[in-house]
C-alpha cells in the first residue's frame, strides 16, 4: 500500500513533528565537510535528499528559526526551541545551470504513524541506508571514516576524497590518512565554534600528556540534538572548559563555563539557544544563529575527584580545517563496555542497520588499532 507521509522528522524537543511526503526506499549520505560538521556538531552529517522540502520556504513553519550564510547560499532550518538541525536547502551545478536540492537530517528521520500501522514489521533500515561517504579530505585526518562505513549491505558504499578525485578503493584508504596525519606538538589548548563562528569554545589542559574522554553516543537524544545516528562529546573539568566571546571592540572574552543555565545565565549567552530536556537536570546548548549543537550538560555531574563536569561536542574542535578533527594528541577515544554508548537505542529504533551496528563493530576495532599504534 503507498503512503503519501511514509516519514516523519522530529527535533530533540518534539515541538515540531513534520510529515515527509516522499516515496520509499530512500538513501543517506554522510558529509564528513567542516560546514556539515559545524553545522550539527558532529563528525558528518547524514543527510537524506528530498524532492522538495516538506513546507514552503517562503513560510516556514514559526516554530523554525533560518540561517543562511549569504544571499546565494541555501537555508538551514532548525528547532527554535531546542536547536536541532532538521532541514536544509542547497544549491548546486549539473550541465552548466544552478539547481536547488533539499534534504532532511537523517537522525531526525522515523517512520510515520499512519505508515507504521500499515506496515507494522517494517523497519526504518528497511527502507533507508547509506550509499555513499563524501569530503572525507576535508578532515585531514580521515576524520570518522574508518569506522563510519555501512557493512551491512552487499554493495560497499563509497568514499569520495572530494569530487574533483574517483572514489578511494576502499576504506583502508581512509584510514591511511590518519595513520599519516601528525598533530602538533605540545598543545595546550583546542578551539572549536560552529558554522556561523557566534559560540567558540575552548578547552585547555596544563599537562600536555593527559588526555579528555570523548565518548560516542548512539541514544535517541543524542541523535535528536545533532540529527546523525551517532555523536560525540568531550568530557572536561569545568575549569578548563570556556566560552570565548568578543568585545564590543572585537577583543577575545573568557568566559567562565556556566554551572547552571538559568535567565540571567542565558542573558548573558544571549545567541544561544538552551532547552532542558530534564527540567533542572539536563540541559542541551545550540547555536541561536545557525543551530549547531554546542554541548551537552547534566548538573552536578562530576569527575572521581569532584570536579565538575561540562560536554561540549567534540566535532566543534575541527572547525579549525588546518588541524585535523580526531585531535588524538588530545583526546582519548574512549569504549564503554558495549562499544558505542546506548547501541541498543539505535537497535529499538529499528535503524542501527543504517549505520549504527556497523559503527559500533568498527569503532571498536579503530580504537583497539590506535591503542597498538600508541
Ligand atoms: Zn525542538
Ligand atoms: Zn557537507
Ligand atoms: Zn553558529
Ligand atoms: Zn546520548
Amino acid at each position: 500500500m503507498s503512503n503519501p507521509t511514509p516519514l516523519q522528522a522530529t527535533c530533540l524537543c518534539r515541538t515540531n513533528t513534520i510529515q515527509i511526503p516522499t516515496t520509499l526506499p530512500l538513501t543517506a549520505h554522510v558529509c564528513h565537510c567542516t560546514t556539515c560538521r559545524t553545522s550539527h556538531g558532529t563528525l558528518f552529517a547524514m543527510h537524506t535528499d528530498l524532492e522538495v522540502l516538506p513546507f514552503s520556504e517562503s513560510s516556514p513553519p514559526s516554530t523554525f528559526r533560518v540561517y543562511q550564510s549569504s544571499q546565494d547560499s541555501g537555508k538551514a532550518y532548525f528547532c527554535g526551541t531546542c536547536g536541532t538541525y532538521m532541514f536544509a536547502s542547497y544549491f548546486y551545478m549539473r550541465e552548466g545551470a544552478r539547481h536547488e536540492g533539499f534534504c532532511v537530517s537523517t537522525g531526525c528521520v522515523s517512520l510515520s504513524d499512519s505508515y507504521k500501522s500499515e506496515n507494522p514489521t517494517t523497519k526504518l533500515e528497511d527502507v533507508l541506508s547509506v550509499d555513499f561517504h563524501c569530503i572525507i579530505k576535508d578532515t585531514i585526518d580521515g576524520g570518522a571514516s574508518p569506522w563510519a562505513g555501512d557493512w551491512s549491505k552487499e554493495t560497499q558504499v563509497q568514499f569520495h576524497g572530494n569530487w574533483e578525485e574517483p572514489p578511494m578503493p576502499s576504506q583502508e584508504d581512509a584510514e591511511e590518512l590518519g595513520r599519516k596525519y601528525v598533530y602538533p606538538a605540545g598543545r595546550k589548548e583546542l578551539d572549536g565554534w560552529c558554522r556561523c563562528k557566534n559560540v567558540k569554545v575552548r578547552i585547555t589542559r596544563e599537562d600536555t600528556t593527559k588526555k579528555y574522554k570523548t565518548g560516542v553516543c548512539a541514544c535517541d537524544s543524542c541523535r535528536l540534538a545533532t540529527g546523525t545516528d551517532v555523536a560525540t562529546y568531550t568530557w572536561v573539568p569545568r575549569d578548563n572548559a570556556f566560552f570565548v566571546t568578543k568585545s564590543e571592540n572585537g577583543e577575545e572574552q573568557i568566559q567562565e563555563w556556566p554551572t547552571i543555565w538559568d535567565d540571567a545565565t542565558k542573558a548573558k549567552f544571549g545567541n544561544m539557544i538552551v532547552f532542558e530536556s530534564t527540567p533542572g537536570k539536563v540541559v542541551w546548548g545550540a547555536c541561536g544563529t545557525c543551530g549547531a549543537r554546542i554541548f551537552y550538560q547534566r548538573y552536578g555531574k562530576t569527575f572521581n575527584n569532584g570536579k565538575d563536569l561540562v560536554e561540549p561536542l567534540t566535532a566543534l574542535f575541527g572547525a579549525d580545517d588546518t588541524q585535523g578533527i580526531m585531535h588524538l594528541d588530545f583526546l582519548d577515544w574512549a569504549v564503554s563496555e558495549d562499544g558505542i554508548y546506548w547501541a541498543e537505542e539505535a537497535e529499538k529504533a529499528g535503524r542501527a542497520g543504517i549505520m549504527t551496528r556497523n559503527v559500533n563493530l568498527m569503532y571498536q576495532k579503530w580504537v583497539k588499532g590506535l591503542q597498538s599504534r600508541a
